[in-house]
């Protein structure tokens, strides 16, 4: 099977994507024009499987349909009355909109027709909705006795009338009863008591129709009255698709950086958009310009949020959820269980593939980030374009992701991947470019090797800061002062004369292996917890950079303290028991055991210490080398700081 490695962004993404027209609005358009009296024009359309199998029936209803200006304008002449068909078989691919819109507009028409779609669309159910026409006067029926496709649809008109109709399982049902109504000989009186899902789609429909002439009264929350009415041509621009635009605000969330969506703004149809809202609440700077919106990263918090109306981008906010400080829980979507896939369960499965805590709810899903963990896999995708979209961003800070399938992404966005590109930081020259390497992570995480190799790789000098700790603690112990004793600490920091490189040197002698015993072991974490240790170290770690033109540091705050804005941060990371092990196996005279409770117990120092805790730096790649050997996590690592200079 086909597989695409993502590359994660060595930086925080930047600049504006291209999204394709909205392919909910395109849908309904298409349909509408199909349908109306005389010839529409339409402009930004979405050209994609789900609107080609569309395009593609609504020929076979009789429309003509003429694509100018590659693919810019697309002119539709409609047929003006209810369509009429010899012996007609309609494909509707894996399209639920086109199933769902047009199985009540070919009920409405006269002839007879055998309607299928793909082994995914077959799954689907469509029970309730030929109870509905049915009800009203149509004659369709499975041809395998169930709720599902392929059905055979007798047309000869469908009378119409009133109708109650459940609003829980899918808003498509209720938009193509609503767009074929005009046709109904008496029209359509629809009920739809209870809480409506997806309702912003809704109040798509309805306003689509309006454009094209037809006026759905609603007399209250949960009645829609159509009369028969003739739909008239109209010039539509479609916008650009919002739950497809979800996926860059995503990654400019995720990686703490830019991201533009020209042509949506606060006033868009789609209810998609209301994902921004959850972005802004999440902690993301938004600026809602009248010609586009534009998504600014600052950090993820957690919270609560019900998806019910904006379902499509439940997926998207899952891999979110995954980079945020706190847990993240998604309700209201149950329904989503049938869509392409069982979402649900394909989200739960995937996340923890990549080591995110993720638990089913009964409508929903509820994250418990552990950005620790994080690791890339190898993703199954479930012939869901929305899979391969959403999980491609824990690719962008995440090495070692590779999407299944990946092209089936073309149902609604044949171009994405492209698109992802777009935000990419752009390459810069590199004389240009100060050169900061941050390097953070726990114990055992591998950062001394991987720092060191890397230095070599990309001829930059290395720093290991970890050892200016350790020198301090050593010459503390040197001079007998009690770990209690933490002013003596600071004082030592400030008055001994230490000296990093290849070898390790207090007061002019050689301390490169004492800065390694147990005892130092034993006193550093301390030492490092001392603020005003910190403060006298932090700024000789900042000049010995800015010195020498750049280099690479590894560490435990070089990307959230000493260099924030350092070009490149990485935040290497393995699981406990095999830090241990590689702990273990260098060290001599001590129980794996003992190693073990060491690790615990400075990851635990480190971590929640008040000063400078060892963090994900915001924007950092995070990094898990627990299965990967010095030279392939370098390699990977140089691979991804290449993309930021110029060839
Ligand atoms: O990396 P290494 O294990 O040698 O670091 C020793 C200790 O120094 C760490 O456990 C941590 O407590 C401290 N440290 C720090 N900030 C850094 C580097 C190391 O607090 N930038």
């Amino acid at each position: 099977m086909e597989r695409r490695r993502i590359t994660p962004f060595a930086r925080p993404s930047e600049g504006s994507a291209n999204v394709p027209g909205s392919k909910s609005h395109t849908n309904r358009v298409l349909l509408c024009a199909a349908l109306a009296d005389g010839a529409s024009r339409i402009s930004g359309a979405l050209f994609a499987d789900d609107t080609e199998a569309m395009l593609e029936a609504v020929r076979a209803l009789g429309a003509k349909t003429v694509i100018v200006e590659d693919e810019e304008i697309l002119e539709i002449n409609g047929v003006g009355k209810p369509p009429r068909f010899g012996n007609l078989t309609v494909d509707f691919r894996s399209s639920g909109t086109t199933s769902r819109f047009l199985i009540p507009v070919i009920a409405a028409g006269h002839g007879t027709a055998v309607v299928d779609g793909s082994e995914q669309l077959r799954s689907r159910p469509f029970g309730e909705q030929l109870a509905a026409l049915n009800a009203l006067g149509a004659q369709i029926s499975s041809l395998n006795d169930s709720d599902e496709l392929p059905l055979e649809i007798h047309a000869r008109g469908v009378k119409g009338g009133e109708i109650e109709v459940s609003g829980e399982a899918s808003s498509q049902f209720i938009s193509g009863l609503l767009m074929a109504a005009p046709l109904f000989e008496e029209g359509l009186t629809l009920k739809v008591p209870g809480r409506l899902v997806s309702r912003p789609y809704v109040d798509l429909t309805v306003e689509v129709m309006s454009d094209f002439g037809v006026f759905v009264e609603m007399p209250d929350d949960s009645t829609f009255v159509v009369r028969p009415q003739t739909y008239a041509p109209s010039n539509i621009l479609i916008e650009p698709d919002a739950s497809a635009a979800s996926y860059f605000f995503a990654a400019a969330a995720i990686t703490g950086g830019t991201a533009r969506v020209e042509g949506l703004n606060a006033a868009s149809l789609q209810g998609d958009i209301e994902f921004v809202r959850v972005l802004e609440k999440l902690g993301a700077k938004v600026v809602w310009d009248d010609a586009y919106i534009q998504v600014e990263g600052r950090g993820l918090s957690g919270g609560r949020f019900d998806l019910s109306d904006f379902s499509d981008t439940a997926q998207t906010l899952a891999s979110v959820a995954a980079f945020a400080d706190s847990e993240i829980e998604i309700t209201g979507v149950g329904f989503i269980r049938a869509k392409e896939t069982n979402r649900i369960a394909a989200l739960v499965s995937e996340l923890t593939k990549c080591g995110v805590e993720v638990s089913e709810t009964n409508d929903g899903l509820k994250i418990t980030p552990n950005k620790w963990l994080l690791r890339g896999a190898e993703i199954d995708t479930y012939e869901d374009h929305r899979m391969a979209m959403s999980m491609s961003l824990i690719g962008l800070r995440v090495p070692g992701l590779e999407i299944r399938d990946p092209s089936c992404v073309e149902k609604t966005f044949p171009s994405f991947y492209e698109s992802l590109e777009m935000l990419r930081p752009k390459p810069q020259k590199r004389p240009d470019l100060l050169a900061v390497i941050a390097i953070d992570g726990p114990a055992g995480s591998g950062k001394s090797t991987v720092a060191k190799q890397l230095a070599r790789e990309l001829r930059l000098p290395n720093f290991d800061t970890g050892a200016m700790y350790r020198a301090v603690a050593a010459a503390a112990l040197r001079a007998n002062v009690h770990p209690s004793d933490l002013d003596g600490i600071s004082a030592i920091a400030q008055t001994a004369e230490i000296a990093i490189g290849e070898r390790i040197f207090i007061d002019g002698s050689d301390a490169t292996e004492e800065i390694r015993s147990p005892e130092v072991n034993q006193l550093v974490s301390v030492v490092a917890a001392t603020s005003s240790v910190r403060k006298v170290l932090v700024p000789r770690q900042r000049k010995w950079a800015t010195d020498l033109g750049g280099g690479v540091m590894e560490g435990r705050d070089i990307g959230t303290k000493v260099f924030p804005d350092a070009t490149f941060k990485v935040f290497l990371t393995a699981e406990l028991a095999i830090r241990a092990r590689r702990r273990f196996d260098e060290s001599s005279g001590v129980s794996f055991e003992d190693v073990l409770s060491d690790l615990k117990r400075r990851d635990h120092v480190d971590s929640t210490r008040s000063d400078s805790p060892l963090e994900v730096a915001p924007g950092a790649l995070i990094f898990d080398s627990s299965r990967l050997s010095t030279e392939e996590v370098v390699g990977e690592l140089a691979i991804i700081f290449d993309t930021l200079i110029e060839p």
